[in-house]
């Protein structure tokens, strides 16, 4: 579905991504693991083009999105994204949120917009908040807001940013559950995280990125029990 070919990305004179190589297939869910600093946030930031990478190609069903003259809106909506930080919108219920984007960027009416807010409220166990509003939410219910709202539009792919790191212990597992769900569901995901135990137990492709290079990519079974890379090893050995 996605294939990432020799990407990379400087910013003035540093060199953040290097030859960056992997490829994402319907169901897959990629974990991306490494140390502060090595570019995972900048790699997702270029996938979904917030971020405009400095050379390679990102082929989207085989087209390459960075070409001039493909439908970057297109591809974008295809793309959903789940920050760290929430990012909802503060002067919106809890349904808005998850309504807006519908509208404004797919143009749907309202009935389906709100039918589908629900549908997927309810699926990350917020349907009794849809009146809310975001400051009146816990981090975890924030987050589950934020992954619905992306659902609602309906991507093909969905980025998560250490969707975990902001949130107080106690409500990393109904958020770390929700992705769990995703997952088995068959949603395709890419998703960068300190949680070794997800990206072991709910991934089939592990990505260790450091300094900008991808050192190691394989299944979580054989990175974690018997990493190849001297860097891998020194890595993983901080979370035993
Ligand atoms: P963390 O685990 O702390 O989130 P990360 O792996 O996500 O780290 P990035 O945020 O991708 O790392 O940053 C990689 C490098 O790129 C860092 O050295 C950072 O300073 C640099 N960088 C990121 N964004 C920019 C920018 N807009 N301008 C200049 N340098 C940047
Ligand atoms: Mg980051």
């Amino acid at each position: 579905m996605l294939q990432v070919r020799h990407l990379s990305k400087t910013f003035g004179t540093h060199s953040v991504l290097k030859d960056i190589d992997f490829t994402v297939c319907a169901g897959d869910v990629i974990s991306v693991i490494g140390a502060s600093g090595s570019g995972k946030s900048t790699l997702l930031r270029c996938i979904n083009l917030l971020e405009s990478p400095t050379g390679g190609q990102i082929l989207f069903h085989g087209s390459d999105i960075l070409e001039h003259g493909n439908n970057v809106p297109n591809y974008r909506s295809k793309v959903g994204m789940v920050f760290q930080s929430f990012n909802l919108f503060h002067n919106m219920s809890v349904l808005r949120n998850c309504e807006i984007g519908q509208e404004k960027v797919l143009k749907r009416k309202k009935d389906l917009a709100r039918e589908n807010a629900l549908k997927y409220l309810r699926k990350v166990g917020m349907a009794p908040y849809i009146n809310a509003y975001p400051h009146q939410l816990s981090g975890g219910q924030k987050q589950r807001v934020a992954i619905a709202r992306a659902l609602a539009m309906e991507p093909e792919v969905l980025l998560f940013d250490e969707p975990t790191s902001a949130l107080d212990p106690e409500m990393v597992g109904e958020v770390l559950e929700v992705m769990r769900t995703l997952a088995r569901d068959g949603m395709t995901m890419i998703v960068v995280t300190h949680e070794m135990a997800f990206a072991r137990d709910v991934s089939n492709h592990v990505i260790f990125m450091a300094d900008g290079v991808i050192c190691e990519q394989r299944d979580p079974q054989r990175l974690f029990q018997a990493p190849k890379n001297k860097r891998t090893q020194e890595f993983l050995l901080r979370f035993l």
